[in-house]
């Protein structure tokens, strides 16, 4: 029989797709990339969205991607670049008055101080003790979680997981228990007294996850969204210049130096399998493509579908993984920069290229939670703002801009039969009224704009349920539960079939470390 043409085949050109291609062909073998959309990169892609603006479209903004990744594919050879925001967020508060946070610890406790003195002194253990449980985080990304039923094949990986907590204080072990367990609004709670600092805080822990800040398991997400660094500056959120496009583009570049195949417009319906082992995979045109292995970018429950001719109690535990973010997205082209009334200006300012976060307390985090849970989505909804073209001038004409509206807390299931179709441009409407609430000259500021309901996401991207992380980052998800217990190691159920996306570990975020760790895994077998 002759061999297959490919060494492997990879399902889906997200970041993590490439990524995964990447090292596979530094490891000398060929590999092709076949992806469903027009355009490479998954939810990091930059797309004119109005005539003459172009933004990135789902994710927008960087700090997760992880060093070692950037490093290793000479991203910054390809021309990425990344600059950090001045500060980190701009939290306007009703009243007219505001918060800024970030920008050095003098600058970020001076702010502090002006609502609670306790809790501006509190600031720097407050970071260090968050940085420490961070750290442990850090060391576990590039590993291989233990997988369950393993047997003694697992005692390293596990050993060394072990490892990294076995070197805290007991301080530090009882923040880890802490921080993987309780909620965000508790641990805050504790720490400070002010609403805006917790408010600042707290919105990493609803992002991309329907959840009051006050249900447990919500201080991981914060932690999870602290783990990355900006050009060695750990912590940091920046902005990709080109948008997140600038990223995926520069992976494609790296790709395709190392020469590996790269298809677009090509949607793969199934996998093939015989005895037991994967054998390539057949397009929706049913031509077939042979490997030696494949490679899933796409979301752990596609592989119900690509598979539906393989039992097994892994079927049970994958319809079970649970997938919902309640996000909502939205691109804007703006005739002029919003004039908050906290920070009076039109013109480009610091606070305008940060991040902007239009959510003023836990307390209205867990109402529009509430009233989500009731009619699908609350007319008051936790949105954060970036204005990239503060930064980046490839995006707008000149003199206008462009926002990133990142929306919290709408249900994929809308209540009462509703549908996405028919409600959208009315949620849309309620986030921008929201916002023109904190600038009163946003509304007629806006030149066009893109919505993304959580159904438009799952239609786009293939994000199912429209998760923007490819499902849920609760406990019973993570590590080696991830994206189910009993295939935490990036191998599938079925031989010779990994996943390399953000439904494997460490979950979702732009990081490229599920395509690193699933090519290993992959070429280790291989
Ligand atoms: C609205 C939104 C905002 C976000 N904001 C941020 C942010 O600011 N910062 C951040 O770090 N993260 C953010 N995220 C999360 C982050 O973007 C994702 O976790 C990450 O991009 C996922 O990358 P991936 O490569 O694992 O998967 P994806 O990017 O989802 O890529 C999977 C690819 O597989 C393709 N595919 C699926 N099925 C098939 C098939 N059958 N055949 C062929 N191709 C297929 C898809 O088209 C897609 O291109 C955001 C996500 C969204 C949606």
């Amino acid at each position: 029989m002759a061999a297959p043409p490919y060494d492997a085949v990879v399902v889906g050109a997200g970041h993590n797709g490439l990524v995964c291609a990447c090292y596979l062909a530094a490891r000398r073998l060929k590999v092709c990339v076949l992806e469903r959309r027009a355009v490479v990169g998954g939810a990091a892609v930059t797309e004119e969205f109005h005539p003459g603006f172009r933004n990135s479209t789902a994710s927008y903004t960087v700090s997760l991607l992880h060093p070692k990744v950037i490093r290793d594919l000479r991203l910054a050879e390809h021309g990425l670049r990344i600059v950090e925001r001045p500060f980190a967020n701009f939290l306007p508060l009703p009243d007219g008055g505001g918060i800024r946070v970030g920008g050095g610890i003098e600058a970020t406790q001076r702010e502090v101080a002006r609502f609670s003195p306790r809790d501006a002194e509190r600031l720097p253990e407050y970071y260090r003790r968050l940085d420490a449980v961070a750290e442990v985080l850090r060391e576990l990304l590039l590993q291989t979680p233990p997988n369950a039923g393993g047997g003694i094949a697992e005692l390293v990986p596990m050993w060394k997981s072990a490892r990294a907590l076995r070197r805290l204080p007991l301080a530090s072990q009882r923040d880890v228990l802490d921080l993987f367990t309780i909620s965000a609004g508790e641990w805050l709670d504790r720490w400070f007294q002010s609403g805006p600092i917790k408010a600042c805080f707290g919105f990493d822990s609803v992002v991309g996850n329907f959840a009051s800040p006050y249900a447990p398991g919500t201080a991981y997400v914060l932690l999870h969204h602290v783990f990355g660094e900006v050009n060695g500056r750990k912590g940091a959120w920046g902005h990709a210049i080109g948008g997140m496009g600038a990223i995926t583009q520069a992976m494609r570049k790296e790709a395709e130096a190392r020469g590996v195949e790269i298809r677009t417009g090509v949607p793969v319906e199934r996998i093939l399998a015989r005895e037991g082992r994967a054998r390539g995979v057949a397009l929706s045109d049913g031509t077939e493509i042979a490997a030696r292995c494949v490679v899933s970018n796409a979301h752990p429950r596609w592989l119900l579908d690509a598979l539906a001719d393989f039992p097994g109690e892994w079927r049970e535990a994958f319809a079970n993984y649970r997938s919902e973010s309640a996000t909502f997205r939205m691109n804007v082209a703006l005739a002029e920069l919003p004039d908050f009334a906290a920070l009076p200006g039109r013109a480009p300012a610091d606070h305008h290229r940060s991040g902007i976060i239009m959510a003023p307390s836990l307390a209205f985090m867990d109402r529009a939670h509430a009233s989500a849970m009731e009619r699908g989505w609350s007319e008051e909804p936790i949105v954060e703002m970036l204005i990239p073209s503060t930064v980046d001038d490839s995006l707008a004409p000149a003199g206008k801009h462009v926002a990133s509206l990142f929306c919290q807390h709408f249900r994929y299931a809308l209540p009462g039969g509703r549908s996405w179709d028919a409600e959208r441009e009315r949620a849309a409407d309620a986030v921008v009224d929201h916002v023109t609430r904190f600038a009163p000259n946003f509304r007629s500021a806006v030149l066009g704009r893109r919505i993304l309901s959580p159904l438009d996401l799952e239609r786009e991207f293939g994000l199912v349920g429209g998760d923007i992380f490819h499902g849920k980052l609760s406990l019973n998800q993570l590590f080696s539960a991830r994206p189910a217990l009993g295939y935490g190691n990036y191998r599938m159920p079925l031989e010779g079939l990994y996943l390399c996306g953000s439904g494997a570990h460490p979950g979702g975020g732009v990081t490229g470390i599920p395509g690193h760790n699933a090519a290993r895994e992959a070429s280790r077998s291989l």
